[in-house]
């Protein structure tokens, strides 16, 4: 334990995060961050938006180069982590080498679940999760013109809109029976299937993908979706080999503690992890948001300098789409009553448990407008209010006054 030496195992947002805030968190020892990717650490969000429509261009380093200098940590990039040796405390990598550790973070994000259907292996189907995925997306967006999108999800629909501003016809599929099943109320759902229509793309709801050839995806109701390029957008599942190799304890993710502990010395935040939240009676959640792997990461970093205090942080997500911008805050818990909020263009849906307690709120507005009363309701939900719900629909009553 003499160099005292801390180990990140993924170079995203949650791992670089814990890097930095462990450091800031006064932790003295070694600190390394190991990265299969060859990229200095970026950032998901723009692979989906500006980076397809063209608004930007080159990927948004996470850190400087210089900053990783200055904070004393050291990136190792373009190398796997490829086992953990629990008893000799060490991880080792692709390279071969090995790395000591007297603490461990495992943020190792996800990976995109693949379409497998008959044809998939004759056609390029394209996810999208890092930069390698973008890399062969791009050429294949600029000679496109019939896009089918697999999965109504936030990729998917985010990939629609993007497409729709170069220009492409745009077929979205999507199995359930709406577009963003998961995590967002139906009625701001249905405000942005509507956007999505009006600006030209089909969106299909309650039919599956039932094989894929050069013409397109045929539908399991026997229609054919002509497209020239195909995505997959159908979700993540959490990158957990690793972990249970290690004999680590996995459960729809990397279980931790609500101080995000694993077992002894070895933590885990972002995407892979499914921790207990402290807000929400230590319920068992994921989550899958760049806020929460940058809130989580910090939270990791600072208990791996020894702070150990429980998750403080709301979870919330936002996305772009067109001129509209989504936000969502909390764990909205099963049987859950719903109060809506209409003004000024704004929709806004609160989630109340059944002891009135505020745990989500979903908000849907133009640009950056939904923000503000999500703030707010993360701040009730921090606070574990029960606002009054006749106030919380009330769009002539400020919510700014609940925080009182
Ligand atoms: P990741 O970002 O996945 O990073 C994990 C890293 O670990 C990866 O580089 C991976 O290759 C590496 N790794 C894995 N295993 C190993 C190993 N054994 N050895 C070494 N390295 C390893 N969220 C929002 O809230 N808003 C948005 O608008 C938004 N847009 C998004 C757009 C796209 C296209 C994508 C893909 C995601 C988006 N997200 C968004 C989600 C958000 O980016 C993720 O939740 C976040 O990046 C998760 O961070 P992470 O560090 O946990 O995992
Ligand atoms: P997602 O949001 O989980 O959505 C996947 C969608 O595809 C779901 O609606 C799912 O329906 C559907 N689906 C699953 N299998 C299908 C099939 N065989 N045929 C048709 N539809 C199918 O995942 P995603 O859109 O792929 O995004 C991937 C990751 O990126 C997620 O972690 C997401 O949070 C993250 N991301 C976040 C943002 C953001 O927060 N703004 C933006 C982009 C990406 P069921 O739920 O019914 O399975």
């Amino acid at each position: 334990m003499a160099s005292d030496a801390a180990v990140i195992i993924g170079a995203g947002f949650a791992g670089v995060s814990a890097a930095f805030a462990m450091r800031e968190a006064g932790h003295a020892g070694p600190i390394t961050i190991v990265g299969d990717e060859a990229h200095l650490p970026y950032e998901r969000p723009p692979l989906s938006k500006g980076l397809l429509t063209g608004s930007h261009t080159g990927l948004m380093p996470i850190r400087k180069a210089a900053d990783y200098a200055v904070a004393g940590i050291a990136l190792t990039t373009g190398a796997s982590a490829t086992g953990i040796d629990r008893d000799r405390w060490r991880v080792e990598l692709s390279t071969g080498h090995a790395l000591a550790y007297d603490r461990l973070l495992l943020a190792t994000g996800a990976a995109p679940r693949r379409l497998d259907l008959p044809g998939s292996d004759a056609v390029t189907i394209h996810t999208l999760r890092n930069a390698a995925d973008l890399a062969r997306l791009q050429p294949a967006f600029a000679g496109a013109r019939r896009l089918a999108i697999v999965g109504g999800g936030l990729i998917g629909l985010e990939l629609a809109a993007a497409a729709r501003q170069r220009g492409l016809a745009v077929t979205v599929i999507e199995a359930g029976p709406r577009v963003l099943g998961r995590g967002v109320p139906e009625a701001l759902a249905s405000v942005l299937a509507e956007t999505h229509r009006s600006n030209g793309v089909t969106i299909l709801t309650g039919v599956a993908p039932a094989s894929v050839s050069a013409a397109g995806v045929a539908l399991s109701d026997g229609r054919l979706v002509e497209a020239d390029t195909i995505i997959a957008a159908i979700g993540v599942t959490p990158r957990t080999a690793l972990a249970e190799q290690a004999g680590l304890a996995v459960a729809g993710g990397i279980v931790t503690d609500n101080m995000l502990q694993v077992a002894e010395g070895i933590f885990a935040a972002g995407d892979c992890a499914i921790s207990a939240h402290p807000l929400f009676d230590d319920a068992m959640v994921r989550l899958e948001s760049w806020q929460s792997a940058g809130d989580y990461g910090v939270a990791a970093g600072r208990n791996m300098a020894g702070q150990g205090q429980p998750i403080g942080v709301v979870p919330w997500m936002w996305s772009d789409q067109y001129d509209l911008g989504l936000y969502t805050a909390g764990v909205p818990a099963a049987g859950a009553t719903t109060v809506d909020r209409i003004e000024d263009g704004l929709v806004t849906q609160f989630q109340l448990d059944p002891s009135g307690r505020l745990v989500g709120a979903a908000s849907l507005g133009s640009g950056t407008s939904a923000s503000r009363g999500i703030k707010i309701a993360s701040r009730l939900i921090a606070a574990r209010a029960a606002p009054d719900p006749g106030h919380l629909a009330d769009p002539s009553r400020p919510l700014k006054a609940l925080l009182q």
